[in-house]
């Protein structure tokens, strides 16, 4: 946004957001940002102290995520409960509609509602997600499954023959082929087209159309584990192979999806090797902005994990002594709002207190896809 023009798209926000669909700048016209990209991130289980606490261990160097041009508020409550669990908060954020906590893509009366993902397909996109859980785990799950339950986790693989999905990374193989239908879908998918690779090497230097990357059995290793630059690298990856399959447009969504096991650990550590590593793609996804017009950033979390603080205290681990403690309150999920960075075409719409559920209908407004 040029600084002359700030003050004129302030009022179209201002206006914007006063009505339901449509934005309408200075002369009554529409003007609606150009957005043709959408790179959806969510850092499972990210709140606001994972990400300060990842910044006090990085010594204040700042993240990327301070690259990013406009932050907000997420509220993250399902519909029945204050304390959303990533299946609820996941269906939120993929399709803006609150459900039950553990319900995948299906609303309170277990009816399928349409992601986001999906209206891209309609629309003519290219789509893709990438992740650090198996592909089947509730958070991807939630973009392109629709099921009652997120256990139900051989239903949801076979959704992935279902869509049109161009690219897919993660893990989850025994979901694919260690079936209790004895189906192989790597077959299936295969026959309609799609490459399967096992090996983040294959992943890379992969050169057609269709790829699904299946690299553990079930959830990737951890980073403390070896799984080096995997996330960042398949990031960028997905966003060359889906800007080639579409260059009208795509929708990509990539998980940190650890961060949330740190909490739930209360394992401090485990929370700044998987957040900084989801910080990476994040840049890859910020750099993709920059050299491509058109393209709208968002990061989120669906909900915070493990109550974290950080008072003053001696650390609890072995990093330089930084004069903070970091105190978990709970090993489960918290209430707290949780923090949204927007980048790109689009961002400022994102500067604000949101539901969950407001974040994938302003994507819906600014890309038109229905
Ligand atoms: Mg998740
Ligand atoms: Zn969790």
């Amino acid at each position: 946004m040029k600084n002359s023009n700030y003050l004129l798209s302030a009022v179209a926000l201002a206006v914007c957001m006063l009505s339901a669909g449509t934005c309408y700048g200075q002369g009554g016209e529409e003007k609606t940002p150009e957005v043709k990209n959408v790179i959806f991130m969510i850092g499972d289980g990210m709140g606001l102290a994972h990400v300060a606490a990842t910044t006090i261990a990085n010594n204040y160097e700042p993240l990327q995520l301070e690259r990013a041009q406009f932050v907000g508020l997420s509220k993250t409550y399902s519909a029945n409960n204050r304390v959303t669990d990533s299946a609820a908060g996941g269906t939120a954020l993929a399709t803006g509609v609150k459900t039950y906590n553990g319900a995948v893509g299906v609303d309170t009366a277990k009816q399928a509602v349409r992601s986001i993902l999906e209206k891209a397909e309609d629309n003519g996109k290219a789509t893709g997600m990438v992740v650090t859980c198996s592909v089947t785990n509730a958070t991807p799950a939630t973009f392109i499954a629709h099921v009652e339950s997120r256990k139900m986790e051989e239903e949801i693989a076979e959704y992935y023959l279902k869509t049109d999905i161009d690219v897919f990374m993660g893990g989850g193989v025994k979901f694919f082929k260690d079936r209790s239908d004895n189906r192989d879908l790597t077959k299936e998918l295969e026959s309609k087209g799609y490459t399967i690779v096992y090996t983040l090497d294959d992943l890379l230097s992969f050169k057609d159309d269709r790829l699904g990357a299946l690299l553990a059995e079930n959830a990737m290793p951890k980073m403390s584990e070896g799984r080096g630059d995997y996330l960042p690298l398949a990031t960028g990856k997905a966003l060359e192979l889906l800007k080639h399959n579409s260059p009208k447009g795509f929708f990509l969504m990539v998980e940190g999806s650890m961060i949330d096991g740190g909490g739930h650990k209360n394992d401090a550590v485990m929370v700044i090797d998987e957040t900084l590593d989801f910080d990476k793609a994040v840049g890859a996804a910020f750099d993709f902005a920059d050299n491509n017009p058109g393209t709208l950033v968002v990061v989120t979390a669906d909900h915070e994990t493990g109550g974290l603080s950080l008072p003053s205290g001696k650390p609890d681990f072995s990093l330089p002594d930084q004069g903070v403690k970091f105190a978990f309150s709970t090993g489960g999920h918290t209430g707290i709002f949780v923090p949204i960075y927007a980048y790109g075409a689009g961002a400022e719409y994102f500067s604000r207190i949101l539901e969950n559920t407001d974040i994938p209908k302003i994507m819906e407004r600014l890309t038109g896809w229905k």
